[in-house]
């Protein structure tokens, strides 16, 4: 079955790490964020964000499993957007999925290190997606972790641009939005978003 927005708990910070924090708080962002563990195919909310390549014809990881799951219509549409350059976004519906959407995007590959290049591409898929959906009035949205699998990308470095992008997109942006879902897939990145997540969304 499919996992709806409902039963996504919301997240909530805690107080006491105020020292740490890069953010001041944004009591408007109280409630809008949450952290999944799990498959991202399963949720039933606006949209999903694809870690795709650049072809957009389907690869392996998460690209493959959302796939899979939505069925070969998505492919299809995929394949009449022409691509999809490093850092940008292009949305398609969900067919099969349990999302309405998938907006498909393309992470930096990093397995040669990380620069300012990739750092500041990372930021685009999130800033772009995030634009993307509201675009299409979509107003849940479920991340991967972006790049950090087959593309390379630390994750320990990569939750910082996750969570800083998303952010600051939510300051300007809180009354487009209702839910941005950090949706993990591995115990290890679900350990870096609980401890990293009160910096960028402190409770004081
Ligand atoms: P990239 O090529 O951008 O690195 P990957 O799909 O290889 O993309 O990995 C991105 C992240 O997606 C990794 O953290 C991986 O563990 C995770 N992932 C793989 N399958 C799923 C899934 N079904 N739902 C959510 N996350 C997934």
């Amino acid at each position: 079955g499919s996992v709806q927005l409902n039963d996504i708990p919301v997240w909530t910070p805690t107080s006491g790490l105020s020292e740490q924090a890069r953010y001041q708080r944004n009591e408007k962002l109280d409630r809008k964020i949450s952290l999944y563990s799990g498959d991202i195919t399963k949720l039933e909310v606006d949209a999903i964000v694809n870690a795709a390549n650049k072809t957009l014809l389907g690869g392996g990881g998460v690209d493959g499993a959302i796939h899979r799951a939505a069925g070969p219509m998505l492919k299809k549409e995929c394949a009449s957007l022409c691509g999809c350059e490093t850092g940008e976004a292009k949305i398609t519906c969900g067919y099969g999925l349990p999302a309405k959407y998938v907006i498909h995007t393309v992470g930096p590959i990093a397995q040669g290190g990380v620069g300012e290049e990739e750092r500041r591409a990372l930021r685009s898929c999130y800033k772009n997606s995030l634009q993307t959906a509201t675009e299409k009035a979509a107003r849940s949205v479920a991340f991967p972790c972006i790049s950090t699998g087959i593309y390379g990308y630390p994750p320990e470095q990569a939750v910082h641009e996750a969570l800083a992008t998303v952010r600051e997109y939510l300051d300007a942006h809180h009354d487009k939005l209702d839910r941005v879902i950090f949706c993990v897939f591995l115990p290890a990145d679900k350990k870096l978003y609980l401890q990293n997540l009160p910096l960028y969304f402190p409770a004081e």
